[in-house]
């Protein structure tokens, strides 16, 4: 199940869209941002609710 998920780059704050799996379960991947190209350490996991995304500096 793919959904898109509207996130602000921790480098740039620029909006991107984001496609994450929620299906496969709790994640952590990194994704080129689509404006800037830093590399953005996305940290997906699954709950009650649904799924959560936090995406994040990798050099934090
Ligand atoms: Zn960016």
């Amino acid at each position: 199940m793919l959904e898109v998920e509207a996130l602000s780059c921790p480098y740039c704050g620029e909006q991107i869209e984001l496609l994450v799996d929620a299906s496969g379960g709790d994640q952590r991947y990194i994704e080129d941002c689509s404006v800037c190209c830093r590399p953005i350490e996305v940290a997906l996991w699954v709950d009650a609710q649904g799924y959560q995304v936090q995406v994040k500096r990798e050099d934090e």
